[in-house]
Protein backbone atom coordinates (compact mmCIF):
# COMPACT_ATOMS: atom_id res chain seq x y z
CA UNK A 1 0.00 0.00 0.00
CA UNK A 2 0.75 3.47 -0.82
CA UNK A 3 -0.09 6.83 0.80
CA UNK A 4 -0.12 10.18 -0.04
CA UNK A 5 0.73 12.17 3.03
CA UNK A 6 -0.44 15.97 3.33
CA UNK A 7 -0.04 18.55 6.08
CA UNK A 8 -0.40 22.49 6.32
CA UNK A 9 -3.17 22.74 3.19
CA UNK A 10 -3.89 25.88 4.88
CA UNK A 11 -6.57 26.63 2.78
CA UNK A 12 -4.91 26.74 -0.64
CA UNK A 13 -7.36 25.31 -3.23
CA UNK A 14 -4.60 25.32 -6.30
CA UNK A 15 -1.83 23.50 -4.19
CA UNK A 16 -4.26 21.06 -2.90
CA UNK A 17 -5.60 20.50 -6.46
CA UNK A 18 -1.94 20.00 -7.72
CA UNK A 19 -1.01 17.64 -5.26
CA UNK A 20 -3.68 15.48 -5.74
CA UNK A 21 -3.47 15.34 -9.52
CA UNK A 22 0.73 14.60 -8.87
CA UNK A 23 -0.57 11.65 -6.35
CA UNK A 24 -2.87 9.81 -8.60
CA UNK A 25 -1.64 6.84 -9.72
CA UNK A 26 1.15 6.88 -7.49
CA UNK A 27 -0.72 6.00 -4.28
CA UNK A 28 -3.80 4.00 -2.88
CA UNK A 29 -4.94 6.13 -0.51
CA UNK A 30 -4.49 9.74 0.81
CA UNK A 31 -3.85 10.91 4.68
CA UNK A 32 -4.44 14.17 6.07
CA UNK A 33 -2.19 15.70 9.01
CA UNK A 34 -4.30 19.05 10.00
CA UNK A 35 -4.32 22.65 9.13
CA UNK A 36 -6.80 22.24 6.00
CA UNK A 37 -7.62 26.02 6.80
CA UNK A 38 -5.97 29.25 7.87
CA UNK A 39 -4.11 31.91 5.88
CA UNK A 40 -5.39 31.08 2.85
CA UNK A 41 -8.89 31.76 0.69
CA UNK A 42 -10.19 28.56 -0.07
CA UNK A 43 -11.27 26.97 3.01
CA UNK A 44 -14.16 25.38 2.31
CA UNK A 45 -13.33 23.94 -0.65
CA UNK A 46 -9.98 22.47 1.20
CA UNK A 47 -12.80 21.11 3.38
CA UNK A 48 -14.51 19.42 1.18
CA UNK A 49 -12.07 17.89 -1.36
CA UNK A 50 -10.38 16.87 1.68
CA UNK A 51 -13.44 15.48 3.49
CA UNK A 52 -14.04 13.38 0.15
CA UNK A 53 -10.34 12.26 -0.88
CA UNK A 54 -8.51 11.53 2.80
CA UNK A 55 -9.52 8.03 4.40
CA UNK A 56 -7.43 9.36 8.13
CA UNK A 57 -6.84 12.72 8.80
CA UNK A 58 -6.16 14.48 12.58
CA UNK A 59 -6.78 18.18 13.41
CA UNK A 60 -4.15 20.85 13.46
CA UNK A 61 -4.08 23.96 15.78
CA UNK A 62 -5.48 26.12 13.04
CA UNK A 63 -8.53 23.86 13.19
CA UNK A 64 -8.63 24.16 17.17
CA UNK A 65 -8.52 28.03 16.33
CA UNK A 66 -11.18 28.04 14.19
CA UNK A 67 -13.53 26.16 16.26
CA UNK A 68 -12.86 27.59 19.23
CA UNK A 69 -10.89 24.96 20.84
CA UNK A 70 -7.33 27.55 21.12
CA UNK A 71 -7.58 30.85 21.84
CA UNK A 72 -6.68 33.16 19.11
CA UNK A 73 -4.16 34.84 21.55
CA UNK A 74 -2.08 32.01 21.01
CA UNK A 75 -1.24 33.03 17.15
CA UNK A 76 0.47 35.73 15.52
CA UNK A 77 -1.34 38.57 14.01
CA UNK A 78 -1.42 37.41 10.26
CA UNK A 79 -2.63 33.89 11.59
CA UNK A 80 -5.21 35.39 13.67
CA UNK A 81 -6.42 37.65 11.06
CA UNK A 82 -6.55 34.66 8.84
CA UNK A 83 -8.47 32.83 11.27
CA UNK A 84 -10.67 35.20 12.37
CA UNK A 85 -11.88 35.77 8.32
CA UNK A 86 -11.89 32.06 8.08
CA UNK A 87 -13.84 31.86 11.07
CA UNK A 88 -16.47 34.17 9.82
CA UNK A 89 -16.27 32.14 5.90
CA UNK A 90 -16.52 28.92 7.60
CA UNK A 91 -20.15 27.59 7.94
CA UNK A 92 -21.45 25.64 11.10
CA UNK A 93 -21.00 22.05 9.47
CA UNK A 94 -17.60 23.05 8.17
CA UNK A 95 -16.75 24.38 12.01
CA UNK A 96 -18.67 21.20 13.52
CA UNK A 97 -16.89 18.77 11.19
CA UNK A 98 -13.30 20.09 12.18
CA UNK A 99 -14.80 20.36 15.54
CA UNK A 100 -15.55 16.21 15.32
CA UNK A 101 -11.75 15.61 14.18
CA UNK A 102 -8.85 14.10 16.76
CA UNK A 103 -5.72 14.87 17.54
CA UNK A 104 -3.89 11.59 16.93
CA UNK A 105 -4.31 8.69 14.51
CA UNK A 106 -2.65 5.20 13.81
CA UNK A 107 -2.72 3.55 10.53
CA UNK A 108 -0.85 0.31 11.00
CA UNK A 109 3.18 0.93 12.00
CA UNK A 110 2.71 4.91 11.84
CA UNK A 111 1.17 7.62 14.23
CA UNK A 112 -0.06 10.78 12.46
CA UNK A 113 -0.14 13.81 14.47
CA UNK A 114 -0.14 17.87 13.52
CA UNK A 115 2.16 18.95 15.92
CA UNK A 116 4.52 16.44 18.12
CA UNK A 117 3.12 13.26 19.48
CA UNK A 118 4.48 14.66 22.85
CA UNK A 119 1.58 16.25 24.22
CA UNK A 120 0.18 16.98 20.92
CA UNK A 121 -2.35 19.82 22.10
CA UNK A 122 0.58 21.71 23.28
CA UNK A 123 0.93 22.34 19.93
CA UNK A 124 5.25 21.84 20.05
CA UNK A 125 7.41 22.39 17.04
CA UNK A 126 10.02 19.56 16.40
CA UNK A 127 12.07 21.88 14.80
CA UNK A 128 16.39 20.80 16.44
CA UNK A 129 17.76 17.97 16.56
CA UNK A 130 16.94 17.37 20.50
CA UNK A 131 13.12 17.94 19.76
CA UNK A 132 12.57 15.01 17.45
CA UNK A 133 14.72 12.87 19.42
CA UNK A 134 13.02 13.74 22.38
CA UNK A 135 9.45 13.11 20.93
CA UNK A 136 10.79 9.66 19.44
CA UNK A 137 10.08 8.56 23.03
CA UNK A 138 6.39 10.26 23.23
CA UNK A 139 4.83 7.38 20.74
CA UNK A 140 5.14 3.55 20.72
CA UNK A 141 4.57 3.05 16.51
CA UNK A 142 7.71 2.66 14.38
CA UNK A 143 6.91 5.54 12.79
CA UNK A 144 5.49 9.03 13.24
CA UNK A 145 4.42 11.71 10.52
CA UNK A 146 3.93 14.96 11.64
CA UNK A 147 3.49 19.00 10.02
CA UNK A 148 3.15 22.01 11.69
CA UNK A 149 6.74 23.20 11.04
CA UNK A 150 6.29 23.37 7.27
CA UNK A 151 9.51 22.01 6.93
CA UNK A 152 10.32 18.69 5.37
CA UNK A 153 12.97 16.24 7.51
CA UNK A 154 13.10 13.52 9.53
CA UNK A 155 14.50 12.21 12.44
CA UNK A 156 15.64 8.38 13.03
CA UNK A 157 16.78 6.30 16.28
CA UNK A 158 18.26 2.91 15.19
CA UNK A 159 19.85 0.56 18.26
CA UNK A 160 23.43 2.45 18.19
CA UNK A 161 23.00 5.41 15.58
CA UNK A 162 20.89 9.05 15.66
CA UNK A 163 20.26 10.73 12.40
CA UNK A 164 18.48 13.62 11.29
CA UNK A 165 18.53 15.29 7.54
CA UNK A 166 16.45 18.41 6.53
CA UNK A 167 15.33 18.68 3.48
CA UNK A 168 15.53 14.74 2.90
CA UNK A 169 13.89 13.71 -0.57
CA UNK A 170 14.17 9.58 0.09
CA UNK A 171 13.81 8.29 3.12
CA UNK A 172 14.57 4.25 3.25
CA UNK A 173 12.98 3.27 6.68
CA UNK A 174 15.56 0.70 8.00
CA UNK A 175 14.36 -2.44 10.09
CA UNK A 176 14.78 -1.84 13.79
CA UNK A 177 14.91 1.83 13.08
CA UNK A 178 12.16 4.40 14.52
CA UNK A 179 11.64 7.42 12.49
CA UNK A 180 9.41 10.73 12.86
CA UNK A 181 8.84 12.44 9.44
CA UNK A 182 8.10 15.88 8.90
CA UNK A 183 5.92 15.51 5.32
CA UNK A 184 6.24 19.81 4.79
CA UNK A 185 3.27 21.59 4.03
CA UNK A 186 1.11 21.74 0.74
CA UNK A 187 -0.13 25.40 0.94
CA UNK A 188 2.66 27.36 2.40
CA UNK A 189 5.89 25.76 2.50
CA UNK A 190 8.65 27.97 4.46
CA UNK A 191 11.72 26.40 3.86
CA UNK A 192 12.89 28.32 0.35
CA UNK A 193 11.11 26.67 -2.11
CA UNK A 194 7.56 27.87 -3.00
CA UNK A 195 6.42 24.51 -4.59
CA UNK A 196 3.69 22.14 -2.94
CA UNK A 197 5.05 19.80 -0.71
CA UNK A 198 3.64 16.40 0.36
CA UNK A 199 4.93 12.66 1.01
CA UNK A 200 4.56 9.43 -0.39
CA UNK A 201 4.98 6.86 1.97
CA UNK A 202 5.07 3.48 0.44
CA UNK A 203 4.64 0.80 3.06
CA UNK A 204 5.66 -2.41 0.92
CA UNK A 205 8.81 -1.10 -0.08
CA UNK A 206 9.85 0.68 3.27
CA UNK A 207 10.43 3.88 1.95
CA UNK A 208 8.82 7.71 2.19
CA UNK A 209 9.46 10.25 -0.54
CA UNK A 210 9.18 14.18 -0.35
CA UNK A 211 8.23 15.08 -3.38
CA UNK A 212 7.55 18.99 -4.55
CA UNK A 213 4.66 20.28 -7.14
CA UNK A 214 4.63 23.38 -9.10
CA UNK A 215 1.43 24.97 -8.77
CA UNK A 216 -0.83 28.25 -9.57
CA UNK A 217 0.88 30.87 -6.96
CA UNK A 218 -0.32 33.74 -8.63
CA UNK A 219 -4.03 32.75 -8.87
CA UNK A 220 -3.29 32.09 -5.24
CA UNK A 221 -2.19 34.85 -4.30
CA UNK A 222 -4.74 36.74 -6.36
CA UNK A 223 -7.85 35.35 -4.20
CA UNK A 224 -5.60 36.02 -0.81
CA UNK A 225 -5.57 39.80 -1.44
CA UNK A 226 -9.24 40.14 -2.91
CA UNK A 227 -10.25 38.68 -0.39
CA UNK A 228 -8.88 41.04 2.05
CA UNK A 229 -6.53 38.96 4.03
CA UNK A 230 -3.24 40.09 5.00
CA UNK A 231 -0.81 40.59 1.74
CA UNK A 232 1.91 39.19 3.78
CA UNK A 233 0.14 35.97 3.27
CA UNK A 234 0.08 36.07 -0.29
CA UNK A 235 3.53 37.91 -0.47
CA UNK A 236 5.30 34.46 1.23
CA UNK A 237 3.15 32.44 -0.87
CA UNK A 238 6.12 33.19 -3.43
CA UNK A 239 9.16 33.50 -1.56
CA UNK A 240 8.37 30.21 -0.33
CA UNK A 241 9.27 31.73 3.47
ZN1 LIG B 1 0.44 24.96 9.56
Amino acid sequence: MRYAVLSDIHGNLEALRAVLVDCRGRVDGVLCLGDLVGYGADPAACIELIAERAQLLVAGNHEYGVTGQLSLAWFNPYARAALEWTAATLGDDHRAWLRGLSLTARLGDATLVHASPRRPAAWEYILTAADGFAALGAFDTRLAFVGHSHQPGYWSLGADERARAAGAVEIGLQRGHRYIVNVGSVGQPRDRDPRATYAIWDRTARRVSIRRVAYDITEARRKIVTAGLPRFLADRLQSGT
